[in-house]
């Protein structure tokens, strides 16, 4: 008999740096439907390593909305910011491996180079061989090397040449933080994560994350980018982009909106049902053949409120 294949295990990682909007919904919903039609489990971790940026008081936002949505999560919940010491150990890990430099350049310095997708810099390769003489290190990079190919479950066939599109990336700030790249990593393998689904925006982080797998020795897991929500200028939702929290709407018409958004029709009547009747339906129903294959679409009218 062939051996069984490992039983699912996916997850959902948001960033609390506010309160969870329609494009984080639409997430959460993919993955969680993901994780119950093929009968694995479904974590759920708050990205909380980026201090700076993590908003009090958001975490428990999000964690209350969840529940108020009928998403029930397996085990404990995971919390990056007390998981320092793991990434520590693969920052060593990598760095005894040779796989590590300390970088001087400013954000300043680097501000001629090309932009890399997601916005950042690509990494000219100024510290690779050394500091120059009298500076000291502002960061710590991991290198750079050949390509990265997979395919998306959702996306197709991704290919990133990562000396010529992202450069030498940043695994460690000097301010003493680890980057996100690093703590996804490390905390999807300490899991044992075996799918990811998640936002199409992270289409442009995986390849770096892929990397950083093979460099730690460490299983990569399917990936699934599913399209991201934007609002009518095409920006993506988020709390800069002021988009509305979803706290203030009936639970049932969210989530009927989001499955809409993914492909999947519900009965017009659930969205108005009690929530238990339409995750029943969406559980019977979710194909992830039926997500369009798009890395944007527009949210619903009234989910996606600029501001403006
Ligand atoms: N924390 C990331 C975000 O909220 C998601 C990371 C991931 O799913 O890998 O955008």
């Amino acid at each position: 008999m062939p051996p069984a294949p490992p039983p699912y295990i996916g997850r959902f990682a948001p960033s609390p740096t506010g309160p969870l909007h329609f494009g984080s919904l639409v997430a959460a919903i993919g993955s969680y439907l993901e994780a119950r039609s093929r009968r694995g489990s479904w974590l759920l971790r708050i990205e909380d390593v980026d201090a700076p940026r993590t908003v009090p008081g958001a975490a428990e936002g999000i964690i209350a909305t969840l529940a108020r949505f009928g998403f029930e999560w397996d085990g404990e919940i995971v919390w990056q910011s007390r998981r320092l010491d793991a990434y520590r150990a693969a920052f060593e890990q990598l760095t005894a491996a040779g796989h590590i430099f300390p970088c001087a350049c400013t954000r300043r310095e680097m501000a001629d180079s090309a932009l890399a997708r997601d916005g950042s810099r690509i990494y000219p390769g100024t510290c690779r061989n050394g500091l120059p003489p009298g500076r000291s290190a502002h960061a710590w990079r991991v290198r750079a090397e050949g390509t990265v190919a997979f395919d998306d479950r959702i996306q197709g066939l991704q290919e990133e040449d990562l000396v010529r599109d992202v450069g030498d990336f940043v695994v460690l700030r000097g301010d003493g933080q680890f980057a996100y790249q690093l703590a996804v990593v490390v905390d999807d393998a300490a899991a044992g994560v075996t799918d990811v689904v998640r936002g199409a925006d992270l289409l442009g982080s995986t390849g770096r994350q892929i990397h950083l797998q093979h460099l730690l020795g460490v299983a990569t897991p399917g990936y699934a980018h599913l399209p991201v929500v934007v609002n009518t200028a095409g920006e993506k939702l988020s709390k800069q982009t002021l988009a509305a929290p979803i706290d203030a709407l009936p639970a049932s018409a969210a989530l009927a909106a989001g499955l809409e958004f993914l492909g999947h029709t519900p009965p017009a009547e659930l969205a108005h049902g009690p929530l238990a009747a339409l995750w029943a339906w969406a559980t019977a129903h979710w194909q992830l053949d039926r997500v369009p294959r798009r890395a944007h679409a527009q949210a619903p009218a009234g989910l996606a409120a600029t501001g403006s």
